[in-house]
């Protein structure tokens, strides 16, 4: 069939193959162009089909040599439907992982069940043994609790205040003010069972417990901070109260896990456009402008950049991981850099949907947006005829 690209607000419901096959051949180039990275060996990635957890498993099998085991949640093409672009970048990864000669396996389903758990760990047993990286890499709109069976929803709320700022429709340009009112108590308590560390936590405890976490293991989870403009929504709102609960994790996982030369970090990355950051109210409009001052300045990177120097300078870098005060990784640094940001809030003073593509890289945006579900990649056909049928070699 010929596939299109279906956009609903910031959701598309379509994806192409052959263009995130592309994407991804292009993520693995790059890590092919850098050195090698004496790193882990066998590397388990929750949250691995897109954005920083796939990143994170390319950097893993093609700088450092690991086979990987992913667990993520993406649906197969069926009927008239095509697969989830994380099907395709899964099946691409596989691809190109057995053509280089290390193991890759994928499991399909819910990362916060206990029957995932359990399929997860039972693989690593018979085919990798043990594991010595975990990479937490999931970003949800809900979970399901697997002891109490309670259902939560996250919300992007602020906390105690209204919050008022300037957002972009990101299709047509229009700029407008985002008022979003703040979130009660509950929405908080929800938020915070969704995107805080209790999963991360219970996933190491059960690796550990089953015996296939290595000793020496080390885990790392993602999370973001940000410039003055999103803080109310974002770091003091709803999403960043979970964040902190996922910093609070890495601590007592670092306890759990140091005892024995293991090791717990989260690393806070750049804010980037992936299928959950084009969800937040406002961080697409900051993201543009973010972008404009980054590429006039050649500092500009990727997920793959970012995981790349993640890896190769922080986690594998030789010598004691460089963190700031409060024990966090930081690739955000270049991000956060006060040049960056002051010509940032520069902008964002005078954005409007006037100048919006003069004083933003919307444009890049958008096109970023789209090359997530692999269209508007160049090197596609995207009036040829495509398969939307794609096998993930070694599906479990
Ligand atoms: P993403 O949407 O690209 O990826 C999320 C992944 O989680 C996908 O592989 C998806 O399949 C998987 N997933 C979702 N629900 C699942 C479930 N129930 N079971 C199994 N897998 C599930 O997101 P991303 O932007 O790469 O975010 C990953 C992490 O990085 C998050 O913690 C996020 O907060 C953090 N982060 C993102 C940014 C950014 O700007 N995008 C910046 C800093 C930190």
């Amino acid at each position: 069939m010929i596939i299109q690209p279906k956009t609903r607000g910031f959701i598309c419901t379509t994806a192409h193959p052959e263009g995130c096959a592309l994407q991804v051949q292009r993520q693995i180039d790059y890590v092919k162009s850098q050195p090698a990275i004496t790193g882990p060996k066998n590397v388990l990635v929750v949250g691995a089909s897109t954005g920083y957890g796939l990143a994170s498993r390319i950097v893993s099998s093609f700088a450092s040599g690991a086979n990987t085991v992913g667990v993520y949640f993406d649906k197969a093409a069926e009927g008239a439907r095509t697969a989830s672009a994380g099907w395709y970048n899964s099946a691409a990864f596989e691809q190109a992982a057995q053509e280089a000669g290390v193991k890759s396996f994928s499991i399909v389903g819910d990362a916060f069940s206990d029957e995932i758990k359990a399929k997860t760990i039972d693989l690593i047993r018979t085919e990798l043994g043990q594991i010595d990286l975990v990479v937490y890499s999931v970003a949800s709109p809900r979970r399901t609790h697997p002891k109490t069976g309670e259902t939560f929803s996250s919300v992007i709320k602020p906390l105690g205040e209204t919050y008022t700022n300037k957002t972009v429709n990101f299709h047509s340009g229009e700029v407008t003010t985002a008022v979003i009112e703040p979130a009660t108590e509950d929405e908080l308590r929800q938020t915070i069972a969704v995107m805080g560390g209790e999963d991360w936590q219970m996933w190491i405890d059960e690796l550990q417990q089953a015996g296939v976490l290595a000793e020496t293991a080390t885990t790392v989870a993602y999370s973001y901070i940000g410039p003055e403009i999103t803080h109310a929504v974002y770091r003091e709102g709803t999403i960043g109260a979970a964040k902190n609960d996922l910093e609070a994790t890495a601590q007592r996982l670092n306890k759990q896990l140091g005892t024995a030369g293991g090791r717990a970090y989260v690393s806070v990355n750049k804010a980037l456009v992936t299928q959950s950051s084009s969800a937040i109210p406002v961080v697409p409009l900051y993201i543009s402008a973010l972008y404009k001052v980054m590429k006039e300045k050649g500092i500009h990177e990727g997920c793959i950049e970012q995981m790349y120097r993640l890896f190769s300078e922080r986690l594998y870098g030789g010598g004691e991981t460089a963190v700031d005060a409060k024990g966090l990784i930081r690739v955000d640094d270049w991000e956060m850099r006060a040049d960056v940001q002051a010509e940032v809030t520069q902008l964002w003073a005078n954005l409007a949907t006037e100048n919006v593509y003069e004083l933003s890289d919307l444009e890049g945006y958008r096109r970023e947006f789209f090359q997530l579900f692999g269209f508007e990649t160049e090197g596609v056909d995207y009036e040829a005829e495509a398969d939307p049928i794609v096998d993930i070699p070694n599906l479990r």
